[in-house]
């Protein structure tokens, strides 16, 4: 069983696409200047954290529902419940993102 969503821009088909959350390149330098910290300069007081942040932004990610008409794309959250949910509002909340 599959579902498709219709973008609400242009009624198109939205297809699921998973993207980067961060500027991996950023990311990448980070932890190559964590490590060349680590190595010479101040020590892993420094480095660690930042080859820690550089590692979650290189490889963190979304999941993103994009139109392939008109290119708006709706980023997707798994919102978790409350065991005792007082009420159910919403299963998912959709957030608009600009377009990659
Ligand atoms: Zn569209």
């Amino acid at each position: 069983m599959s579902k498709t969503i219709k973008c609400h821009v242009c009624s198109g088909e939205m297809k699921p696409y998973v993207g980067p959350r961060h500027n991996r390149r950023f990311g990448m330098f980070l932890a190559g200047a964590g490590v060349v910290s680590t190595l010479f300069w101040i020590g892993p007081v420094l480095g660690i954290p930042l080859m820690a942040m550089g590692g979650y932004m290189a490889g963190s990610k979304r999941k993103l529902f994009v139109c392939s008409d008109c290119h708006t794309a709706i980023e997707r959250l798994e919102v978790k419940m409350e065991p005792k949910g007082r009420t159910a509002k919403q299963a998912k909340e959709t957030v608009e993102a600009e377009a990659v």
